[in-house]
């Protein structure tokens, strides 16, 4: 069994309580599209991912979804699953596929009630999460599409660590709340800079200094949020 895998969570923990996670859980590969959480149910699972990205996504009853939050090799997919009794409101589905250490739940509460150092660190990363989402929150009401989807491609491309990204436009669309013309339109927009390269649902990004300055100012409150994470 490896010492450590790709999750920085993980990594943070002392080797003792990160051997006694790994012990518990089983590795595990994950496909796009495919739900680790429904809504309205507690999640038998908790996921710390090694490669890839899920999102956190909220459906209305006419169908249309919208990406609220997102997780990848930063934290703890399932993590709000431990702070209450409430049921998550959103789905869990995997944007990018990759591959997790499961654990079960049951386990990851055990360890949040008795380790202040497991506690410590799900929270640092649920209050960073709840932190991005409230930005975006904002974001999603007073912020243009393209400089949205800048943001979003750049936060996607820090938490799977990859500039190579395989996205759908459903997934693009979900992320602006828009429609998929809306999405091609502004991908096209970026792609006529020389900042992403778009080619059927793999998107490269070319010039992240420029999607920086493209993107709008949001991108920096969820970097720093990163960029803190573990380190307090
Ligand atoms: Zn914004």
């Amino acid at each position: 069994m490896p010492s450590s895998i790709g999750n920085h969570m993980l990594n943070a923990f002392s080797p003792a309580l990160r051997a006694s996670i790994m012990k518990a859980g089983e590795h595990v590969s994950l496909v796009q599209s495919q739900h680790i959480a429904s809504v309205e149910e507690l999640q038998p699972y908790v996921y710390f991912i090694n490669s890839g990205l899920c999102s956190m996504v909220i459906s209305m009853q006419d169908g249309r979804t919208a990406e609220v939050a997102m997780c990848g090799r930063d934290g703890m997919a399932g993590s709000l699953s431990l702070l209450g009794p409430q049921c998550c409101s959103a789905a869990t589905v995997i944007q990018i596929g990759g591959g997790a250490l499961r654990v079960p739940r049951r386990e990851a509460e055990r360890w949040f009630a008795q380790s202040t150092e497991f506690r410590c660190y799900v929270l640092a990363w649920a209050q960073m999460a709840w932190n991005v989402s409230l930005q975006t929150s904002a974001c999603g009401l007073l912020h243009d599409a393209e400089s949205r989807l800048a943001r979003w491609l750049l936060m996607c491309a820090d938490r799977a660590e990859s500039n190579n990204l395989y996205l759908t436009q459903e997934f693009l669309a979900e992320m602006l709340g828009t429609q998929r013309t809306t999405v091609a339109t502004v991908a096209s927009c970026l792609k006529r800079k020389g900042l992403i390269e778009y080619v059927r649902g793999n998107v490269t990004i070319l010039d992240r200094s420029g999607l920086m300055d493209t993107a709008c100012e949001c991108y920096e409150v969820a970097r720093k949020g990163m960029a803190h994470l573990y380190h307090a």
